[in-house]
């Protein structure tokens, strides 16, 4: 389907969600940067926070404050109430079976270097291989970088197609008798390719491969099911999708986290200890070292409860309307150059535009209240791979309207006009 078909077949269904309402909810939409008001496009980066979340954080610091699973006094029952609350929060978000297959991380980095780490330590010895992609966040590429370094294993990357859709063919080639763990993303944050996580599960579950799925772009748009996708690892993070910053989420599927040894050790990871030895408390514990970040993982419920009471189908649905206007109005700006074109592409435009340079792109934006990205967004192998250094990144979410496309396309036609 073409770029203006898309746009007319999202349209046809309209979306479902109260966009209004919801702008109500996020007071920061109301500033007016630089006199203007804002049109906040870079939620792939970090999401903005509606007022539910907000009182959530001020209402733990300001009734509820204790430290967790140490005391038996009134606070510290009651932060660990909230705390586990989150965490089977967490589990239903997710449809996941047990509370114990979810740890909070500090975000999606975290939750890779655990594994990275941990699974390394235990499954990965020299000569082994972990299959990456060439479209992987520098979050889940260095971490296996480190573990190649420290034990002489090979990192290999599937490649990705001019449309910037993962090789299948080449990923099924490059699955070998070595090959200890496929990390992969979920949705591309350069891109917006939503990867066909559940075949590539299946094909690697076929070898008997595990699999560890990046999910920081998934997991705010996407209804997400475990179970049906099947994956062994879920990492994401939750200030991209509605909640503070501080706090991830790494799932494990069955008894993974049981078979792994600890990351960090410290207190409340611990069974018992002394001088000579010490035994590890079982999952989710076990991972969670020394005193989280309990406020944000408090606050984090109040993100989940949104984003499940509006739904992720109406979301998602609304997100696709707004790519694919976007999609069609600035790839037929003169000049313009979309980067990644997949089918049923995620909330996020990448493009460059000739003789001008992204960040010149986004500087003359944000001097109209237009926030957007540009750079390398942490995927430096993917610009090689399209032969940019850079691009700018429009990226869209639930409070994002149609008006804002409409000024992103103005925007975009006075950038012009300063480089004609
Ligand atoms: N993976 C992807 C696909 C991302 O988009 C990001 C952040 O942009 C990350 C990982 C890293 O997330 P965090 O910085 O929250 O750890």
């Amino acid at each position: 389907m073409n770029t203006v078909a898309m746009a007319d077949s999202a349209r046809a269904a309209a979306p479902a969600l109260d966009v209004e309402r919801i702008r109500a909810d996020f007071p920061i939409l109301q500033i007016r940067p630089r006199g203007r008001p804002l049109v906040y496009l870079d939620s792939a980066a970090t999401s903005q926070k509606p007022r539910q979340v907000i009182d959530a954080l001020r209402r733990y610091y300001e009734e509820e404050n204790g430290n967790i699973h140490r005391g038996v006094h009134y606070l510290s029952e009651l932060a660990t109430l909230r705390y586990d609350e989150t965490r089977e929060a967490t589990r239903r978000f997710l449809n996941a079976e047990s509370v114990n297959e979810v740890v909070f991380t500090r975000n999606t980095t975290e939750g890779i270097n655990l594994v990275a780490s941990s699974f390394g330590q235990a499954f990965v010895r020299a000569g082994d291989e972990i299959v990456v992609s060439l479209m992987e966040h520098h979050s889940n590429i260095v971490p296996w970088q480190l573990l190649c370094e420290r034990s002489g294993a090979v990192l290999r990357a599937v490649p990705v197609t001019d449309t910037g859709e993962l090789d299948l063919g080449a990923f099924e080639s490059l699955l070998g008798p070595r090959t200890r763990l496929v990390a992969l993303t979920w949705v591309s944050n350069s891109l917006g390719t939503v990867n066909p996580v559940e075949r590539i599960v299946a094909i690697a579950h076929a070898r008997g491969i595990p699999v560890l799925l990046d999910g920081a772009q998934a997991a705010p748009h996407l209804a997400i099911d475990v179970r049906a996708v099947g994956c062994d690892f879920l990492a994401f993070s939750g200030h991209k999708m509605l909640g503070p910053t501080g706090v991830g989420v790494l799932y494990a599927r069955g008894d993974w986290f049981d078979r792994l040894p600890p990351y960090q050790g410290g207190g409340d990871m611990i069974d018992t200890v002394t001088i000579e030895k010490t035994t590890y408390a079982k999952a989710p514990s076990r991972f969670e070292a020394g005193t989280p970040d309990i406020g944000s993982v408090v606050a984090f419920r109040a993100a989940i409860e949104y984003l499940e009471r509006t739904g992720l189908d109406a979301i998602q649905r609304h997100e696709h309307a707004l790519v694919a206007e976007a999609t069609a109005q600035v790839g037929a700006l003169p000049g313009v150059r979309l980067v990644g074109t997949a089918p049923g592409k995620a909330g996020v435009l990448s493009f460059t535009m000739e003789g001008v340079h992204p960040h010149d792109i986004a500087t003359i934006l944000d001097q109209h209240g237009i926030a957007i990205r540009a750079g390398h967004h942490c995927t430096q192998p993917l610009m090689q791979r399209f032969g940019c250094g850079a691009t700018a990144r429009a990226s869209f979410y639930l409070y994002n309207t149609m008006d804002e496309v409409n000024a992103l396309v103005a925007g975009l036609h006075r950038v012009r006009e300063v480089f004609a």
